[in-house]
């Protein structure tokens, strides 16, 4: 299926859409889930248009995966739970909701409080405040 340009991501990529960004650099963004599945839910995305993972270019995988590596030790430490689940769905039929390549990093552990897939909307100033955690504990 042909890339949707308008898709919120794609969106929020060129700043026509608000995001509360976690880190950026020249191929990948990282930014909060305004869904969150548990409270540090980061959805890191690539900046070359494509659909799914199958879509990306593998040089477009690899700076995802790093860029997902680097958020993911962040939020485990500014979170304090000892795991991190990182999901990754392409296409529909395996859960995708948005058509725009992305991976998920969601903190598990004993004390976290988990929510639906995309079920309850955080409170922005919450999301800025752990935002603001996890960009402190992320490594140059
Ligand atoms: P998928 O189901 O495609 O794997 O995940 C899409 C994710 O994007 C969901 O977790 C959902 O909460 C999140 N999401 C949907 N719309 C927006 C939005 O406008 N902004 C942000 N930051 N996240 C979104």
């Amino acid at each position: 299926m042909a890339y949707d340009p308008d898709n919120i991501f794609a969106r929020i990529l060129r700043g026509e859409a608000p995001a509360i960004r976690v880190c950026e650099d020249a191929d990948t963004l990282a930014f909060m889930d305004i869904m969150p599945q548990a409270d540090g839910h980061v959805l890191i995305i690539p900046k070359e248009p494509a659909e799914t993972l199958l879509d990306l270019s593998e040089e477009a995988a690899r700076a995802c995966i790093a860029t997902t590596r680097r958020v993911a030790i962040a939020v485990r430490q500014a979170l304090g739970q000892p795991g991190v689940y990182v999901a990754q769905m392409s296409g529909a039929a395996a859960g995708q909701t948005v058509p725009h390549c992305h991976f998920h990093v969601i903190p598990r552990g004993p004390d976290a409080a988990y929510r639906g897939h995309a079920a309850v909307k955080a409170d922005p100033a919450d999301l800025e405040r752990t935002a603001a955690r996890i960009r402190a504990c992320l490594e140059p």
